[in-house]
Parts: structure tokens; sequence; C-alpha cells
């Protein structure tokens, strides 16, 4: 066992892997080294390196670091943007969620088309250039409910980017219309989404997707939606869920099948891991998944996806709300180069038992960048930057912090925290 730190002990990550591919194991130095070089790394060479430990699991870090800088610099993006889980009321019935819940029960909530419209213009006026947006199946929803929702957002606030719609919110809409795939996303594009969430993807293995919910859309079904997207000009992300019941190989092959994808169409805009929290899920409760992964795992599944996509799916992101802060940090040094979204209220985790809170201020994203060295830059949802503070920048951001006592804080908006209406009576550059 190695201690964590030690994986972290370089400035340079090129330097470090010099240093380190003559001390270990050949073969993990032979695949790094071809990594390096630019080759793509297959099955059995990416199932080696999902099992690195110790000072493997040091070069794998090294090679994911050095790789990043390459590949995409020193900056680190983030996107200012508001969730909106608009219900959580959903008959389908994952194992590994505790965010929906039955229709009649005291804690369902269903907003109203002109809440959702209302959140997503106070979004905006706070600065946000995004809504992310997903929500529970409820039974017996009105068979054009998600268009709706999106004329609802876009006739109040026509430029905000929609981000919104996991392929199991899509392929239940096709249920409900009726439509074809490639009707259905049309007709969406057309009302106002602007691009898909990967997410409902947890592992691409349909034997692993049975124990975690058999009624979850199967890998077929779920490339039908990615790819029918993407022909219809609807780019989206992709995601993982690891640290349950699935290996290496699963992480690998899943991977694999991303980058196959993005060989095809060029659609996938960045690759999220979610790590598995467990704390109130009925899929760790009955036994079947372990608690989540340990910290070497994030580091691993993070250095992991660098290595393997590198080429293919340039922007690979953390997530914060349900890794946490520090933990976040420590994968951005292992391959990773996107902190996220503000979120300004996230449900899903919360209610897992993820401790992170629901949002993160943009000068948080900017200090905790800064803490690791990099430079910081928001960024549109599609990964254009709209402002960066390169390293001048930040010297006189510092000093001007230092004159003036400190970072800014939540508390200096007048004590209130995260009642995002009172805010937004405080000025769009709240969030700037
Ligand atoms: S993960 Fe999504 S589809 Fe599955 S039960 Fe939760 S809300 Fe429903």
């Amino acid at each position: 066992m190695i201690r964590l730190e030690t994986l972290f002990e370089f400035d340079d990550p090129t330097e470090r892997l010099e240093e380190l591919l003559p001390r270990i194991e050949p073969e993990v130095a032979r695949i790094l080294e071809r990594a390096v070089a630019g080759y793509e790394i297959g099955e059995k060479e990416g199932i080696a390196l999902s099992e690195a430990e110790g000072m493997e699991l040091a070069a794998l870090v090294a090679t994911a670091d050095h790789l990043r800088q390459k590949k995409v610099g020193d900056v680190i993006t983030y996107v200012v943007c508001r969730n909106i889980n608009f219900t959580n009321v959903c008959y389908v019935g994952c194992k590994f969620c505790a965010f929906s819940t039955g229709p009649n029960r005291p804690d369902a909530w269903d907003y109203s088309l002109d809440e959702v419209g209302r959140r997503a213009e106070e979004a905006w006026n706070l600065g946000a250039t995004e809504i992310c947006m997903q929500g529970g199946l409820p039974r017996g929803m009105s068979p054009y409910y998600y268009r709706d929702l999106l004329m609802a957002i876009k006739s109040r606030v026509p430029r905000i980017h929609i981000h919104a719609y996991s392929p199991m919110e899509i392929t239940y809409g096709t249920e409900l219309t009726r439509l074809p795939m490639e009707d259905y996303l049309t007709m969406l594009r057309d009302a106002g989404l602007d691009s898909i969430p990967g997410t409902a993807a947890e592992i691409l293995d349909d034997d692993v997707r049975m124990v975690l919910s058999k009624n979850k859309v199967s890998v077929a079904q779920w490339y039908e939606v990615i790819t029918t997207a993407h022909r219809v000009g609807i780019p989206t992300t992709s995601t993982m869920m690891y640290g349950h019941r699935e290996n290496g190989g699963h992480w690998v092959r899943h991977m694999l099948f991303l980058r196959q994808i993005q060989k095809e169409t060029r659609g996938i805009t960045e690759f999220v891991p979610l790590g598995f929290v467990h704390q109130n899920t009925e899929l760790y409760r009955q036994g079947l998944a372990r608690p989540g992964p340990t910290p070497e795992e994030n580091i691993r599944v993070h250095a992991l996806a660098r290595v393997l996509l590198n080429d293919f799916i340039a922007n690979l992101q953390v997530s914060w709300v349900k890794m946490g802060r520090g933990m976040s940090q420590l994968c951005l040094r292992s391959g990773a180069n996107d902190f996220g979204g503000t979120l300004m209220e996230e449900s899903i985790s919360r209610l897992a038992g993820s401790m992170e809170g629901q949002m993160l201020w943009p000068y948080e994203f900017r200090d905790l960048i800064r803490e690791i060295g990099r430079v910081p830059a928001e960024r549109s949802t599609t990964y254009k930057t709209l402002r960066s503070w390169p390293k001048e920048c930040q010297r006189a951001a510092v000093s001007h912090q230092r004159s003036a006592g400190g970072g800014r804080t939540p508390t200096e908006f007048g004590g209130v925290s995260l009642n995002i209406r009172n805010k937004s009576a405080l000025g769009s550059d709240l969030f700037s």
C-alpha cells in the first residue's frame, strides 16, 4: 500500500515518469510508454492498468497528468449552471437511486412548467449559461412533457443552453409519443434541446445493469439514443458509475465502448466518472455492492480514463458532488481537466448520502484550481472558453484578495447562502 500523498510528490509529470518507469513492473512500464507515444491502448493493457497499485499507480498518475498537459494544457474549466430536477417521482426503481419516490409520498415534488421557467430565468439573471435538467420518470406523464419543459425555458431565456434528459428519459419520451427516435430527438432539438447528458450509462454491461436496475435502458438502447442524438446534431457527454459491484474489466470495456462511439460520431464532449454514493441505497443495503470507491479507485479511474480516451474525448470531468473538493483536486492532478458545474441546487447525490452540498461558487472553483497551480477558465457547455484567469491575473487576484482581507465567502452576500431566490436581488455579478 502506498500513501496517497506519495502519488503526487511531483511538479513535472514528465520528469516524474522518467524517474518511475525504470523502477516499476516492466509490463506496466511498456504499456505506459506506448500510451505516451500516442498508441491506442487496448482492453488487455487497460485491464493491467486498472489493477495498478503502489509505484505502478504512481506511474499511471504521472502518465495521465503528462498526457493531460500535452493535450489540453494547464487550464481547468468549469461551467456556471443550475441543476433543475423537475420531479423526483419515478417508476423505474434503480437500486442505486435514493432520489426517486412514489407519486403519493410526502417527499414527492413535481414543478410546474412555469416554475421550471422561473428557475431558469433566475439562473440566467445570476450569470448561469446552462440549465442542466433531469428528473424521475412518472407514470402517466403527458407524452410531450419534455418538449413542453424546453419551450417553457426557452420562451423566458432563449439564449440559455439546455443540457437535458438522460437516454432513459429520451427512451421514455419515444415510448409515450410513439415517435421514432430520430423524429423525437429532432423535435426536442427544434424545441430548444442543446445537448444531452450521457447519464443512465452506469456500467455499459447488461449483466451488471440487470442487477443495478432491471427496468433501465439496455446497452443497445443507450447506444441508440446517443448515436442518434449525434446524428441529428445534438452533442452528448458520457459518464460511468463506478465503485459498486463492477471490476476493472468493466471500466476498461465501458471506456473502450465510448471510444468506439466517439470514433464513429465525434459527438461526445466529455467523460465524467461518477463514484457510487452508497449510503441510502437499496443496492448497498441488500449487500449487492461495495460501499463506493476507495480514494485509490477514484484516482485510478480518472487516470485510466485519460490514458484510454485522451485522443478521442479530450475533456475529463471530476464530480465534486460525489467526491468532495479535496479528492476532486487529486483527480484533477491525475488526468482530469474540468471541474464540472456550479449546479446551484443538486438533489440526486445529496439524497444518496453525499455530504458535499448543493453548489460551488465560481470563485471557489477558481481558488481550488489555483491551489493546485493550474489556470481557471469559465467555459460554455460545449467547451468554448468564456473567460479565463491566466497566471498573470492570478497574481493580481491573490494580492487583491490579501489586501481585502481574504477571499469572498457566501456570508458576505448579506448572510444569504443557498436561498437562490433571495440572491437574485443582489445582482448578476454574484456568479462571476
Ligand atoms: S436513477 Fe433515474 S430512472 Fe432510476 S430510479 Fe432514479 S430517477 Fe428513476
